[in-house]
């Protein structure tokens, strides 16, 4: 139970960096990025509906080509936005934007004893990306779902962390954006699953603790 937690696991994409929402106006000729975020709302939305419908999918595909369609843009528009953000993702990572409420809520959570780590649906780059975004000294590992070849929600990569810090599942809590990915799973390992919800696309969720602000962790888990 929340009063347990010795152990705080964190999610990587659109948990402590985001997805480049600038980025993804730029190439989609928007010059308003309070749409593409709304979009990115929707998106997220859907998204975790297909995947709470045990469909097989191309996640990439799914969450862009849903951020391109709810800014209002189909068809062959469509098509050429997708590539230039599949050809851009060759060159540079476009999940770059350090989540300014990341390092003061890790810190927080490390003042008070407790210890942090992160496990990542990743390409095997995880660990170089959030060096990059100035956040991996705050974690004792940065677990890639590529190296460890699982991938959540299956809890034996939660359990597979677990293990790795020598700490029960139950004394543990884990934070992400996505509730078939990261809540259902961490729930499934034993531990306590807490929805990042930032762009409130869950407003009236029940399923597990939400927070909409990472610095928001230490109360709700009673840490
Ligand atoms: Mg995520």
């Amino acid at each position: 139970m929340a009063g347990d937690i010795s152990t705080v696991f964190f999610d990587a994409g659109n948990t402590l960096i985001w997805i480049d929402h600038e980025f993804l106006a730029g190439v989609s000729g928007i010059a308003d990025v309070s749409v593409i975020k709304n979009a990115d709302k929707i998106s997220r939305f859907h998204l975790n509906e297909l995947l709470e419908s045990k469909k097989q999918i191309d996640f990439g595909k799914e969450y862009y080509g849903g951020i391109i369609h709810n800014a209002g843009i189909d068809g062959d528009d469509a098509i050429e936005i997708f590539a230039r953000i599949k050809n851009a993702e060759k060159i540079f990572p476009i999940w770059r934007k350090t989540n300014l409420q990341a390092r003061p809520a890790v810190q927080a959570i490390k003042s008070l004893g407790k210890r942090t780590a992160v496990i990542s649906n990743s390409d095997g780059k995880v660990a170089e990306l959030l060096n990059a975004c100035g956040l991996a000294d705050l974690f004792e590992f940065i677990m890639d779902s590529h190296i460890e070849g699982i991938e959540k929600p299956n809890s034996e990569i939660f359990l597979r962390a677990a293990r790795r810090m020598n700490v029960s599942p139950e004394n543990c809590a884990y934070i992400g954006d996505i509730p078939a990915i990261d809540v259902e799973g961490s729930k499934s390992a034993g531990m306590t699953p807490v929805l990042y919800d930032p762009l409130d696309a869950w407003p009236n969720w029940s399923r597990s603790l939400r927070v909409r602000n990472l610095c928001e962790l230490p109360k709700v888990l009673e840490l």
